[in-house]
């Protein structure tokens, strides 16, 4: 059992199906599986599958097989260890396992599942960072409470984040902030682009706030920036 174990008991097998074939509807599904010989290649070329309960053969599996109570289930805890790193693409029978764990993941973003939500609270606080100012995550950002599925790594860089600033040069490291500034253009576009492709979509289906928060930050740049409402 992985770390986003709740398993939705009360939820209708028409619902688990509905969510299925969201998956199924995706143009890039059918490129991602073309059935599976269950050799385990992908598993033996997977980092994650050695560090979890974790394997791309039984998604690619029960992706095959259509069964739609195992997809829920791993809809709901196992996509969530894949770390996208696509190692399993040299699956002899050209599936992803990671390209379905993408779509997998899309759906039960785009449909607010709790699990998603959960997996995901950590990283709010990194979309925030990335739209407020062109950059990614800062040094301080680094506790336990905000990413408790870095395990212990998390613990001892954040006991020892004074240190670490003294020790390493960046300028990004010494700071509670960013170490350079980006211009607004970039941020407007970044925008923009999330706009379209339905990112602040799924923004705002696994955090109201923050994509509350990010309109309002977003609206007051492009009105400076001469854009219309
Ligand atoms: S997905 Fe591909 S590599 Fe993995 S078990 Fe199935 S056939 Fe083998
Ligand atoms: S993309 Fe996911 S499933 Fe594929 S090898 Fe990487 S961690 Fe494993």
């Amino acid at each position: 059992m992985g770390l986003f174990a709740d398993k939705y008991p009360d939820v209708p097998y028409e619902e688990k199906s509905r969510l299925w074939e969201q998956v199924k509807a995706d143009p890039r599904f059918p490129t991602y599986l073309y059935g599976c010989y269950e050799c385990g290649i992908c598993v033996a070329a997977c980092p994650s599958a050695r560090f979890y309960d974790f394997s791309p053969r039984k998604i690619a599996q029960a992706a095959a097989r259509e069964d739609i109570e195992l997809i829920f289930e791993q809809m709901n805890d196992d996509v969530w260890n894949c770390s996208q790193c696509f190692s399993c693409n040299r699956c002899p029978r050209q599936n992803s396992p990671g390209g379905i764990i993408t779509v997998l993941r899309e759906v039960s973003v785009k449909n607010g599942l709790k699990s998603a939500k959960q997996a995901l609270e950590g990283y709010s606080r990194i979309i925030y960072k990335i739209m407020g100012t062109g950059t990614q995550v800062s040094p301080d950002m680094l506790q336990p409470d905000a990413f408790p599925d870095w395990g212990p790594q998390v613990r001892a860089v954040s006991a020892d984040l004074d240190v670490w600033r003294r020790a390493l040069p960046p300028e990004t490291l010494h700071t509670t902030s960013t170490g350079w500034q980006v211009d607004d253009k970039t941020i407007i576009e970044l925008y923009l682009i999330w706009h379209h492709t339905g990112v602040m979509d799924m923004i705002a289906e696994v955090d109201e706030g923050l994509h509350m928060i990010l309109n309002d930050v977003m609206e007051e740049k492009l009105e400076e920036a001469g854009y219309e409402a």
